[in-house]
């Protein structure tokens, strides 16, 4: 075992210095797989480095806000909590016994292999960090990690249409992200539109928190599920919670649309909120069918599934696929381990499929990456049980909210596609035609 330096290296350490804090096993990613995966390590007898840009461990499922200063119940809009009280006591364990220093506050912007020769630390990985505020300014600048463990979750799919860029339109993901973490409401009046399950916690907690939730517009039909029934019998925790929310729409009388999408928003005349918000009945593969009346909101809630980050998979080498709802994700083994010697992946970025799956496949990796599989083999079949329940119940859910094939007839040609850069529907036409023509051409 490879002793945790404790100290903190300054910010201003040169360039050519060694890298300062050594550990046998770097995590990245304080999520439920992240934390699930370096309490496992520091179990097994490792030193362990878990490195999050957040403030707060939790990653997107356990957002909360700050826990010294707290509003309301902490566990407020959350589900497996407890399951969380317990990653939190076994983390704070480990930090008491200096096994894992937790690193908050800092961005992993890019890393890279050691080879033997470099140092006399082995061969492993070298972290290279940034602060992600300014009231963290005592950072290391990198550290080292005999072996790599990346849990670095995912985000919101979002598709544009036209006024998805107005004040008052957000991703379903940060209506939320508001709620959580700030207990903060994003509109009086809301539409909450998208496919998946998702839809569901939000327009509840928008309701809870006092707005009223006008509709939630779901793209696909339920019927997509029956043909999985196999899968959600596996997993009757998702049922009872699927069951929740359609109790809490019922309570709240949020009217649920299948076949329905949001497919324009028309700015009301301040461009202060989101205004005029026009509905369609779609066919399965998501062309419109019928208009339906437009309703007057402050606020939609966007939310076509999520997608794993992968910019640090990527650079360090790992095989990707494409999954089964077209987000690319990473190659692992049955003990989380990807195609690149010593790196190990788990959660969302091996494909999106919910907190406890991550848990399970955060602990699974944390074990492997221990080296601890023999003593462990008992516990890790159960786990490989359990992620293989989780994972068939995801790929029913991808199967039953595809994002709809026909999508982009909803845009105009001037509808922004990116809104940074501000490049329209039709500049990336045009620029797809010209490369068609361009190979036809070189043939
Ligand atoms: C916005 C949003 C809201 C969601 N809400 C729900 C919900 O209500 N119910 C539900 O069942 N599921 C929800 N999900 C899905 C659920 O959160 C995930 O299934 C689960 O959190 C996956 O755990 P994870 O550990 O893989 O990733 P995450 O929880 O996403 O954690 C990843 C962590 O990695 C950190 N990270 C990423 N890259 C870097 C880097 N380069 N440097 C440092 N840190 C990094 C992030 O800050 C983050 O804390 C939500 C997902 C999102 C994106």
């Amino acid at each position: 075992m490879s002793q945790a330096n404790s100290t903190i290296a300054p910010a201003s350490r040169a360039a050519d210095q060694p890298v300062a804090l050594a550990f046998d096993i770097a995590v990245v990613g304080a999520g439920p797989a992240g934390l699930a995966a370096a309490t496992a390590a520091a179990q097994h007898g490792k030193t362990v480095v878990l490195i999050d840009a957040a403030a707060h461990i939790g990653g997107q499922y356990w957002r909360h806000p700050d826990e010294r200063n707290p509003r309301g119940s902490e566990d407020d809009g959350h589900h497996d909590w407890n399951a969380f009280v317990q990653l939190r006591d076994r983390l704070r364990t480990g930090m008491r016994s200096s096994r894992i220093v937790h690193l908050a506050n800092t961005h992993v912007w890019f890393l890279e292999t050691t080879g033997p020769t470099i140092s006399d630390q082995g061969s492993g990985w070298i972290l290279h960090l940034t602060p992600t505020t300014d009231t963290a300014p005592n950072r290391p600048l990198a550290v080292r990690g005999r072996r790599l463990i990346l849990c670095p979750g995912g985000y919101d799919r979002q598709l544009p249409i036209p006024g998805w860029d107005r004040p008052g339109v957000m991703a379903a993901g940060g209506v939320q992200a508001l709620l959580k973490g700030h207990r903060s409401l994003a509109g009086r009046r809301a539409v909450v539109a998208g496919t998946g399950p998702f839809l569901l916690p939000v327009a509840k907690q928008l309701a809870e928190a006092g707005a009223t939730v006008v509709a939630v517009c779901e793209a696909n039909r339920l019927t997509g599920w029956a043909r999985h029934a196999r899968s959600v019998i596996g997993v009757p925790a998702k049922a009872i919670e699927g069951a929740e929310y359609a109790s809490a729409l019922a309570r709240h009388r949020i009217r649920y649309r299948t076949r329905t999408a949001v497919i324009r928003i028309d700015p009301d005349a301040a461009g202060t909120r989101a205004g005029t918000v026009h509905l369609a009945k779609l066919d399965a593969d998501g062309r419109i069918v019928r208009r339906l009346n437009a309703v007057d909101v402050d606020l939609v809630a966007l939310g076509w599934g999520f997608t794993p980050s992968m910019e640090l998979i990527t650079a360090a080498g790992a095989e990707t696929r494409v999954d089964l709802d077209q987000s690319l994700v990473a190659v692992v083994d049955d003990n989380q381990r990807a195609t690149v010697p010593g790196l190990y992946i788990a959660g969302e970025a091996t494909g999106v499929g919910g907190a406890q799956l991550a848990v399970a496949e955060g602990e699974l990796a944390g074990i492997a990456a221990a080296g601890a599989e023999l003593e462990q083999a008992g516990r890790i079949r159960a786990l490989r049980r359990r992620i293989s329940r989780f994972r068939a119940f995801a790929s029913a859910m991808h199967a039953a909210h595809p994002v709809p094939e026909c999508w982009h007839d909803w845009l105009t040609p001037e509808t922004l596609v990116c809104r940074c850069e501000e490049v329209s529907y039709n500049t990336v036409r045009l620029a797809r035609d010209e490369l068609v023509q361009c190979r036809a051409f070189r043939r």
